[in-house]
């Protein structure tokens, strides 16, 4: 039989939407096992945060299911980085989970901090401490420092109404609102000295 070069091509096509209809028709035990895989970010729910590696500030979703995060992405919606993370931020999950180099299964990140500490003078050792504590001794600290250093007046009489003892530096983490307060409340303190990291 002689095939030309039409019928050659009119055969292979025949050939090829044969074999996908038989591999779309559910026939085929891979496609099959293929297709019952469970999607990893089923019956949870996002949140959104803030990357706290850096001063950039860039955004994420945390997908959580069940009170635990499964998954920390971009979020494509936020205005610094539009879903783009570096390696660091892109880690970001492994803040929380570490893979087990033994086992490969996820533990919880044992180096994580997820309490206030406090290294007491004199001392080499970082100490846990309840949140309410460190609010507590934090403003404690504040206020005796203003006490002890706020000058109404410089050498010539002037009123300068101010203490140079107390600095403020802010982070990328926290919202334009909450430095909005910060600032506020610093500068009723006197304090001068004011700053944030996140001004790259
Ligand atoms: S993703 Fe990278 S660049 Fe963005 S805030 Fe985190 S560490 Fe900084």
């Amino acid at each position: 039989m002689e095939i030309t070069r039409r019928g050659f091509f009119k055969a292979s096509a025949l050939a090829f939407a044969g074999s996908m209809a038989y591999e779309l028709s559910g026939q085929s035990k891979a496609f099959a096992i293929d297709t019952q895989k469970t999607w990893k970010l089923e019956n949870t729910e996002e949140v959104t945060t803030i990357c706290c590696y850096c001063a950039c500030g860039c955004g994420l979703i945390g997908s959580v299911r069940d009170g635990e995060l499964v998954h920390v992405e971009g979020d494509p919606d936020h205005f610094v980085s539009e879903g783009g993370l570096c390696p660091k931020g892109a880690a970001e999950f492994h803040a929380e989970y570490i893979v087990n180099p033994e086992t490969g299964a996820l533990e919880e990140n044992p180096a994580r901090v997820t309490t206030p500490k406090v290294r007491r003078p004199g001392s080499a050792e970082w100490e846990d401490i309840s949140w309410d504590d460190a609010i507590e001794e934090i403003a404690r600290h504040m206020k005796d420092t203003r006490d002890a250093t706020f000058k109404e007046t410089n050498d010539k009489g002037e009123t300068i109404n101010r203490t140079e003892a107390i600095a403020c530096l802010g982070g990328s983490s926290m919202t334009i609102e909450e430095e909005y307060f910060i600032v506020k409340l610093f500068r009723e303190l006197g304090a001068v000295s004011l700053d944030n990291q996140a001004r790259v």
